[in-house]
């Protein structure tokens, strides 16, 4: 409660007021999504406690948000000698903490709006009551601040799935070739109710990682494991398909 009046109260009304949420660096991906029990692997950001502050330091990147970001939820390893699941915590840190520094802004193809950028953390100080969540514990934090997340990511993928799908089924109404439409050859036709058969599975499948976020006692880990690859799959070949049909 104090951390929300501190932090979020201020911003309230503000759309500056954004959040970025860091745990990715350049030697560690994947291993703190799965998470990577090896002790050497994971986040090599540090957090030393010292007096009545903790003391970050490291490297984030790919993080979204994280140019226009006015406040960033940092993880950080607080025991090197146990793995990320049991020696990592989580931290408040204001965007004009000393020693906190914007690096690289990545150039993507999609996701534009979101600018992915790398932090630089440098003695970075960090007030004890900035702590979130337990320490040691901040991969508990994370996994329930990802649960709404996973559904979020999947939805990004079925809008221009959806629209390169009806981007093909107008060309395929008009487009003449054989003497006819090519929405009356089986091939394209087919094709087209196979494009529009994966949005429905898309749209289904993280409806209801969406709705179980909210209603955690139906919380699948499966599901919520699957539905970004999922997603992201069928908006690659959903593309695709349109392609071919142009
Ligand atoms: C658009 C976008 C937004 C992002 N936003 C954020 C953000 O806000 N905050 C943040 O912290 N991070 C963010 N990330 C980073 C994202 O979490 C990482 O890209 C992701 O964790 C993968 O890490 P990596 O890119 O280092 O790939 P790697 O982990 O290096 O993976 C490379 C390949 O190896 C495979 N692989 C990895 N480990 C294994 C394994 N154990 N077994 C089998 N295969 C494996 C992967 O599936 C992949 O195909 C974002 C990334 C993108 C693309």
């Amino acid at each position: 409660e104090d951390q929300i009046q501190r932090h979020l109260i201020p911003w309230r009304d503000d759309p500056r007021g954004m959040i970025a949420l860091a745990f990715t660096e350049p030697v560690a991906g994947s291993d703190n999504l799965l998470p990577c029990l090896d002790v050497k692997a994971g986040m090599k950001t540090t957090a030393v406690p010292e007096g009545d502050h903790y003391v970050l330091n490291g490297m984030k990147h790919f993080i979204s948000n994280a140019y226009c970001a006015r406040l960033y939820l940092i993880f950080a390893r607080s025991d090197l000698t146990k793995p990320i699941t049991e020696g990592a915590s989580l931290f408040l840190v204001p965007r004009d903490t000393p020693g906190l520094s914007i690096g690289r802004v990545d150039d993507k193809v999609g996701q534009r709006l979101a600018d992915n950028a790398e932090i630089i953390l440098e003695n970075v100080r960090v007030p004890k009551e900035d702590l979130v969540g337990e320490w040691n514990k901040a991969m508990v934090s994370r996994e329930r601040s990802v649960r709404h997340s996973h559904a979020f990511e999947g939805a990004t993928c079925v809008g221009p799935a959806q629209r390169a799908f009806e981007m093909a089924l107008d060309w395929a109404k008009t487009r003449i070739q054989g003497a006819k439409p090519i929405i009356q050859h089986p091939n394209i036709a087919i094709r087209l109710g196979e494009m529009w058969a994966a949005i429905q599975a898309c749209r289904l499948m993280y409806s209801r990682v969406a709705w179980s976020a909210d209603n955690f006692q139906y919380f699948d880990t499966r599901l919520f494991n699957v539905v970004n690859p999922f997603c992201a799959e069928s908006l690659m070949k959903i593309t695709l398909d349109a392609m071919q049909i142009f």
